[in-house]
């Protein structure tokens, strides 16, 4: 299953547990709709005080270096405070990101939270939502929203606009056309994340346990008793875009921390236009873009500025260093040979992300992103934010027995 990638020809994002590209803030448990996939429970825990997100704040600050700061939950929109918060994690020196689903978001809004210094959007829109007025809409038809969000993003400017998806296995085969339609929308749209639905499995061939203590895991909501299937690997979604796009290929990536060959992040650039996409960078772009980054500011690169995708051309003299930006640079220049017009239109970059959650090993070890950007914090500690709801409702994360070594277990 999945097409095989060799780490070697690609570039192993730099980032640990201390010095990552971001963190992930959670300022609410509030959603104003469901998702299929949430791993949150929307539940009355409801919001944060200022105090308690100062505190979290602080506890990244002492443990981790980072460029910006993810805020989700919950729908961040929907707390009181958000503009305010935003404003604390500006005035920390990192970039406000906001994780939503949208709903909440107004012009109005929109103006304040970049007044108060957000950096960027990125948009959860699938069609697994109870999206008021986009109730069974599929990922084609949910493009128009998308497009809205896009087009509010673009004209307030500056902001970085990101869309994510989670993939199921029956919108699996959408990815290449949100891909395709990133590309007609590059002008506005930043990054693409698609993220494989996972769940951890009841299905009796584990038993669960905190500590000493075996557990009921159906409480949590990252369980799944359904036959929907959890274990779409992201080399599958690579695999099914390189189909549809022979030039496709990513340039980086997380591997997972058990299992050192498995692709937890895979990240890919591309330049291009509307009308056309030239190439997919390459492992020395990404590790250019990273340690450059680093050496200037001090951490390492998660969002850029709407002003830097612009900036295709420029990019093209990492040529110099990558060969896979050679063969763009080659087939731009002889695009622009061909119809010099072209020269005079922007190359832009856009990014591809795919991710891939935990997954549970044949021998219960879990398999986690080694160096998770998304680490949260909960009681003063560093915590996966997936799997949040394990140490809040069992006081720590949970291991998987395989059903056969517990009874072994019991028998010793
Ligand atoms: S380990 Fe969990 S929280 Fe961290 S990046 Fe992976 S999926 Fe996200």
């Amino acid at each position: 299953m999945g097409t095989y990638l060799d780490p070697k020809n690609y570039y192993r994002l730099p980032w640990s547990l201390t010095d990552n590209a971001i963190s992930w803030l959670e300022p609410t448990w509030k959603c104003n709709i469901v998702c299929e996939g949430c791993y949150r429970i929307n539940d009355p825990r409801g919001h944060k005080s200022l105090e308690q997100i100062k505190e979290e704040l602080a506890v990244f600050k002492k443990f981790r270096t980072t460029d910006g700061v993810s805020i989700a939950g919950g729908d961040p929109l929907i707390h009181p405070e958000i503009v305010e918060i935003v404003r604390m994690v500006a005035e920390d020196g990192q970039k406000p990101i906001l994780n939503t689903n949208g709903v909440a978001l107004t012009k109005e809004l929109l103006q304040e939270l970049k007044k108060a210094g957000a950096k960027g959007f990125t948009f959860h829109v699938d069609s697994k939502q109870s999206r008021p007025h986009w109730k069974d809409k599929n990922e084609i038809e949910l493009c128009e929203l998308r497009e809205q969000f896009a087009e509010m993003l673009h004209e307030v400017g500056g902001i970085s606009c990101a869309f994510n998806s989670t993939v199921y296995e029956d919108t699996l085969p959408y990815v290449p056309d949100l891909v395709e339609w990133a590309q007609q929308h590059i002008d506005k749209v930043h990054v693409m994340v698609f993220i494989a639905y996972r769940a951890a499995e009841l299905d009796g061939r584990f038993d669960y346990y905190a500590g000493a203590e075996k557990v009921d895991l159906g409480e949590i909501p990252y369980t799944a008793s359904s036959d929907r299937k959890v274990d779409i690997l992201s080399t599958d979604i690579y695999e099914l875009l390189k189909k549809r796009f022979p030039d496709f290929d990513s340039a980086a990536y997380l591997n997972g921390n058990n299992k050192p060959d498995s692709f937890k992040w895979l990240l890919s650039g591309r330049l291009g236009t509307k009308e056309r996409i030239y190439g997919y960078v390459g492992p020395k772009f990404m590790e250019v873009s990273q340690i450059f980054h680093h050496l200037r500011h001090g951490h390492y690169l998660a969002y850029t500025e709407p002003k830097i995708h612009r900036r295709g051309k420029s990019m093209l003299l990492l040529s110099a260093i990558d060969a896979k930006v050679r063969q763009i640079a080659k087939k731009y220049f002889l695009s622009v040979m061909a119809n010099p017009i072209r020269l005079f239109k922007r190359l832009r970059y856009q990014s591809i992300m795919i991710i891939q959650p935990p997954d549970v090993l044949e021998d219960g070890t879990q398999n986690m992103c080694d160096g998770c950007p998304d680490m949260t914090v909960l009681n003063g500690k560093l915590v996966w934010s997936c799997r949040l709801e394990e140490p809040l409702r069992y006081g720590c994360f949970v291991n998987s027995v395989p059903k056969q070594a517990s009874k072994v277990a019991v028998l010793d």
